[in-house]
């Protein structure tokens, strides 16, 4: 892998900001960052000179099922690289492989083909987005505010359920989507924690007690705040009222247009802060391909405008991608290094891996995007490797 020294006009590390930025990349790594003057051109690197352009962290998509006509529920290698391929276009370069629930055989034989793929993810030298692990969005969904997820296979939590997930996933299960009201919960939460799990509130009736009964068990996070859950309400403010006031927890937002008003978005950012807010895809197989019918899990979805609804007319997922959030997001008068903040930073943070991913530091992969002035994505390197 050559070394390369990448001049950037402008740099988001994204806490700080470094103008007329250098950062070396050896071996997949930030090996030296800083002002382009004060660095030396090692012997045998190649200068890539970006003057005009914003180089920023890759993005990490902590809730993702799907991209380029493929859904990770297939667990097969050929399906993964179709997903990872499409997203690194759109300066994805890591990613959750996110479930959706489905019977327990087919979750089983899923969550295993994945883990087998993250084992040799890296044994192929594609420049592709790359695994961390997995979201296990499902079985434990309140039936109330299930969403697209089928209600014949949605299950109250049990620990032994978890313990089986965890085991197929062999060391990969980062996440668990539950509804803290249902029967069973608490216990459920716990054990997740103790495994070292990111636990999260979603598809859920929770009113707020119940939420804040989540939090006080480790639940530090909210999947696709608005979307599939109890309405808020001035005087029933439920799980998003718990939400909007729990610093501790941190919110997703599908940032589209289509899934949350623009009010409403506002309403999220200004209560959770840039610092607690993680953009995510939400996207499915349909991500990066032309309107049509497409497969989230065994479920159909028609895809209309690039909007995924069932046949019931319920949204099904996205065809949003990072890049596209990123300026919907700047687009609300979000200053861009805290819009970068919410794909990179806080997602790798939210992971326990931001001394690795979501910053561009030394020691850190080099995942590197470069924006040009309209925020369009003009390159991305995936741990050193340059896309083409
Ligand atoms: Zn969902």
């Amino acid at each position: 892998m050559p070394t390369t020294l990448l001049h950037a006009g402008r740099l988001l590390t994204p806490t700080a900001e470094i103008t007329d930025a250098g950062i070396l990349i050896r071996d997949g790594v930030i090996e030296e960052l800083g002002l382009r003057e004060g660095m030396r051109l090692p012997a045998g690197a190649e200068e890539i000179s970006a003057s005009g352009k914003t180089a920023v962290p890759g993005f990490v998509d902590v809730h993702i099922h799907g991209a380029g006509g493929r859904d990770v529920m297939e667990g097969t290698a050929d399906a993964l690289q179709s997903v990872t391929k499409t997203v690194a276009r759109h300066g994805t370069t890591s990613m959750v492989a996110t479930t959706v629930t489905a019977s327990p055989e087919d979750t089983m034989r899923s969550v295993e083909g994945i883990a087998h793929y993250i084992s040799q993810q890296h044994e192929t030298d594609d420049t592709r987005a790359e695994v961390l692990g997995i979201h296990f969005e499902g079985p434990f969904l309140s039936p109330a505010r299930r969403g697209v997820h089928p209600a014949e296979w949605l299950k109250l939590p049990s620990s032994e359920m978890l313990e089986k997930l965890m085991q197929a996933a062999a060391g990969n299960a980062q996440i668990l989507t539950i509804a803290p009201e249902l029967l069973g919960a608490m216990p459920c939460i716990d054990a997740a924690r103790n495994a070292g799990m990111v636990v999260a509130m979603g598809h859920t009736d929770a009113t707020y007690e119940q939420a804040r009964a989540a939090i006080a068990h480790g639940v530090h996070h909210a999947v696709h705040v608005y979307n599939a859950m109890r309405p808020f309400s001035h005087r029933d403010s439920g799980v998003i009222g718990a939400v909007l006031t729990s610093p501790e927890v941190s919110a997703e937002l599908i940032a589209d247009g289509v899934h949350v008003e623009e009010i409403a978005m506002k309403v999220l950012l200004q209560a959770k802060g840039p610092e607690h807010m993680i953009l995510i895809s939400d996207g499915i197989s349909a991500t990066g391909m032309p309107d049509g019918k497409y497969m989230l899990g065994k479920l159909e979805v028609t895809v209309a405008g690039g909007v995924c609804r069932n046949s019931e007319g319920k949204l099904a997922g996205s065809t949003l991608t990072l890049d596209r959030a990123l300026r919907n997001i700047v687009g609300l008068g979000v200053p861009l290094a805290d819009a970068v903040r919410m794909l990179t930073l806080n997602p790798a943070s939210l992971l326990g891996i931001e001394f690795k991913k979501g910053a561009l530091r030394v020691g850190a992969d080099a995942d590197i995007l470069l924006l040009d002035e309209g925020l369009q994505l003009t390159n991305v390197w995936v741990r050193g490797v340059a896309l083409n």
